[in-house]
């Protein structure tokens, strides 16, 4: 079996009391979730340590959205891996379009992340997906490949066993276009079918998240898919309402 997991990404939103309080407002309303759906959030670096407050004793994991590709050291604005470890985090997500497009990510930054992350307990959360413009053209599955091949095929067995992958399709983020059931599950198959080109049965206990314009009208026929094992939310995990309906829809 799996692991269900919904994952929100707060992204660059709230402030520290705003998000404590959705923290609390999520740990309430938890006994709606069934307890086989693990949830996680993604506050901001200075939300972390009273998030982790919040959510101490609830089943509520913590996630950090990034971590630093070096282990420590000279290197001003950057938050490493064992610091994330040491203010509560189990996950951080790695490689978000956002991150790609807007600070110059790459693949090789990427490895050293993942690596960091997974070298201190972290679980990453490795986020790929296509542009509009390369699905526009029909290469959305060469470019989602890439992005496994070149991040994740240097990895161990035992180290990809704690990753968790996020099809995220970049044209769906944030947009509320969200990708048909029908062309997310296509390419979440595609995605175990890669990962066992190289990994063998292990791809089939890997949890792909979906991600993208996913709220509580459209979860319960995405999460249906038999290769959807959960979501990564933005906008909609801001929400507490809204992010357990997506939760519960399982
Ligand atoms: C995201 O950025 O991870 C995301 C899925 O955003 P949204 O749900 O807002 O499209």
């Amino acid at each position: 079996m799996r692991k269900k997991i919904v994952a929100g990404n707060w992204k660059m939103n709230t402030t520290v009391a705003d998000g404590v309080q959705l923290a609390k407002d999520l740990v309430a309303k938890l006994s709606e979730v069934p307890s086989d759906v693990n949830l996680v959030v993604a506050p901001p670096f200075t939300h972390l340590c009273p998030v982790a407050e919040a959510l101490k004793g609830s089943r509520i994991a913590l996630s950090a959205q990034n971590c630093a590709d070096q282990p420590k050291g000279a290197y001003t604005g950057e938050v490493a891996a064992n610091m994330l470890v040491s203010a509560g985090c189990a996950y951080t997500i790695l490689g978000h379009s956002e991150r790609r497009q807007y600070y110059g990510e790459t693949s090789a930054t990427l490895v050293s992340k993942l690596g960091l992350a997974l070298e201190n307990g972290l679980k990453p959360i490795y986020c790929v997906g296509e542009m509009l413009s390369e699905r526009n053209e029909g290469r959305h599955f060469d470019v989602v490949k890439a992005q496994l091949e070149e991040v994740l095929f240097g990895l161990s067995a035992d180290q990809m066993a704690n990753v968790v992958i996020a099809y995220e399709p970049v044209w769906a983020i944030g947009t509320g276009v969200t990708a048909t059931s029908d062309q997310a599950q296509e390419i979440h198959a595609f995605i175990r079918k890669v990962l066992a080109s190289k990994f063998g049965a292990l791809a089939e206990e890997i949890t792909i998240l979906y991600g993208g314009s996913c709220k509580p009208s459209n979860a319960a026929e995405l999460f249906a898919c038999k290769d959807i094992d959960g979501g990564l939310i933005g906008g909609a995990s801001l929400k507490a309402d809204d992010f357990i309906a997506i939760a519960k829809s399982y």
